[in-house]
């Protein structure tokens, strides 16, 4: 049994947040990523408020967790309605997940103001509706929605709608900060006193940032016997977002000795992750994993940090996949080529040459404005071109595309000629899409299909767009990654250029050479 349990909500709290949203194929790649890196669960959507929530979950099923609970979530059973005849809570079974989590009010106000039924018919759609998922097989988790509130209105109320929960058979209690206005030892205190309360029930933290202590409330209640954590990745989530689990899993196995994830030297991977999936950029000064985490500026302190890391550096960089800036060591982010290469069954040695020219060549790309984290086909195809593994299919010699727009209500023609070589055969291609990167990927897949007929079960199927400011490079670059599919297998690929259509040709072109590098 664990100490602490991690439990992801960045697929659905998480998109509560402005400018964080994700398609069902984005779920489905985060959750799988969610999976390898350790969490013990993933809630993936609440199933009754939106349809594409319940295509997530029948999608999921295919996912093959190696270790994560999938979780679907909702609410009580409505006030004065048989739990069985509850419609919202029929969706939540229909979900499949192992395990259901569903809230309920705490807080009497809430009770009287917001569902306006009585403090024992609230008490019961919680029990009744724990007890029900329960007897259909389910682990149960139970949100207590504005616990610290409520208690501090009325500890007896919110203590009695815990204990109707327990009762029901949930697994966990878990207090919820839904405001974001609760202070650390206040958290601490409160956890204590539904310990001694229910101490035979597990109990969780659910908190939100708003006052910036969304981490600390969530240390504050493990070390008040809390054993499950919610949060999500970089901390996406309404208003000022949720606790940051990238911050706050490194805190716990670093600092506390608990140890909650395998393979936490992934977490800069992960976060950057689920920044370019989301679209997002990337949050430089994060702790742990931000760019600049463990960068070091003026003389004095780089001396220092070269003669003693530890003068200016919290933790040790490589343990959550980060890297010390500015100091030019050889080693510096190697460990991020060399767990790739070995994914890849090319190890590599630490301090081998070909694993510091991957690194050279990477820092390069980066430079320009690329990012890996979500195309780890462009960058196997650098892996494999370092250590000679790497034979070029095809020769993209040229290619030319043109949009016309009529003015009578014609639909716009997207047209792109493509020129390839192969084996000094040269092949001309001219295709129509419905956008320009439509008809180039047509284009190029009909020029290749001659030579590889297996292009044809290649898919195409994501596509995203980034404009990078000036900022990190020095003109405006679009960023283009694509996700391409054969079958179950996916892979991204990532093109980088001042020009959109030249940006979407090299991870196009990325995309197919992957394909026919693997075969
Ligand atoms: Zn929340």
């Amino acid at each position: 049994m664990k100490q602490v349990y991690i439990y992801d909500t960045t697929l659905r709290d998480g998109t509560q947040g402005e400018g964080f949203q994700l398609s069902g194929l984005d779920k489905l790649r985060i959750a799988k990523r969610l999976d390898e890196f350790g969490v013990d669960y993933i809630e993936g959507g609440w199933p009754g408020s939106n349809p594409k929530d319940v295509e997530f979950f029948r999608e999921a099923r295919n996912l093959e967790l190696k270790h994560a609970k999938l979780a679907a979530f909702g609410s009580t059973r409505r006030a004065n309605v048989k739990v069985e005849e509850d419609p919202q809570v029929r969706l939540l079974l229909e979900a499949k997940t192992p395990v259901v989590t569903i809230f309920g009010k705490s807080w009497e106000l809430q009770v009287t103001e917001v569902l306006r039924t009585t403090v024992g018919e609230n008490q019961a759609m919680i029990r009744d509706t724990v007890a029900h998922l329960v007897a259909n097989g389910r682990e149960v988790v139970y949100d207590a929605e504005h616990f610290f509130d409520g208690y501090k209105d009325d500890a007896g109320h919110a203590l009695a709608t815990l204990k109707a929960a327990a009762e029901g058979g949930a697994s966990s209690l878990v207090l919820c900060d839904t405001n974001g206005g609760t202070l650390p030892f206040e958290v601490e205190e409160i956890c204590n006193a539904v310990r001694k309360f229910l101490p035979d029930t597990p109990m969780g933290i659910h908190t939100h940032n708003d006052s910036e202590l969304g981490v600390a409330n969530a240390i504050a209640a493990v070390r008040a016997g809390a054993s499950q954590i919610q949060g999500t990745i970089n901390g996406y989530g309404e208003r000022t977002g949720n606790c940051n689990l990238t911050s706050v899993i490194p805190i716990l196995q670093l600092k506390m000795g608990i140890q909650v994830v395998n393979e936490l030297e992934r977490l800069r991977d992960i976060s950057y992750f689920v920044d370019d999936v989301s679209n997002n950029p990337h949050f430089a000064r994060a702790p742990f994993v931000g760019r600049t985490a463990f960068a070091h500026k003026g003389g004095m302190h780089v001396n220092a940090v070269q003669k003693l890391a530890r003068s200016y550096e919290h933790i040790v960089p490589s343990s959550v996949g980060n890297a010390q800036v500015i100091l030019i060591s050889e080693l510096s982010g190697q460990s991020n080529i060399l767990l790739k290469a070995a994914e890849l069954d090319m190890p590599l040695e630490k301090g081998a040459p070909e694993a510091a020219e991957i690194l050279k060549r990477v820092k390069e790309l980066e430079h320009v404005g690329y990012s890996f984290e979500a195309a780890g086909g462009s960058l196997e195809l650098l892996i494999r071109r370092e250590m000679g593994r790497y034979s070029k299919p095809f020769e993209a010699m040229e290619y030319h595309t043109s949009f016309r727009q009529y003015r009578d209500g014609h639909r716009p023609v997207c047209e792109a000629t493509v020129k390839v070589t192969v084996n000094g055969q040269t092949e001309l291609t001219v295709a129509e899409g419905n956008g320009v990167v439509n008809a180039l990927d047509i284009a190029l897949r009909k020029a290749l299909m001659p030579f590889f007929p297996e292009i044809a079960e290649v898919s195409l199927v994501d596509y995203k767009v980034r404009i990078l400011d000036g900022h990190d490079a020095t003109a405006a670059k679009t960023r283009v990654l694509i996700v391409s599919a054969h079958g179950a297998d996916t892979w991204g690929t990532v093109g980088v250029s001042e020009n959109i259509i030249e940006a979407s040709w090299l991870a196009l072109v990325d995309g197919i050479d992957l394909f026919l590098q693997r075969r």
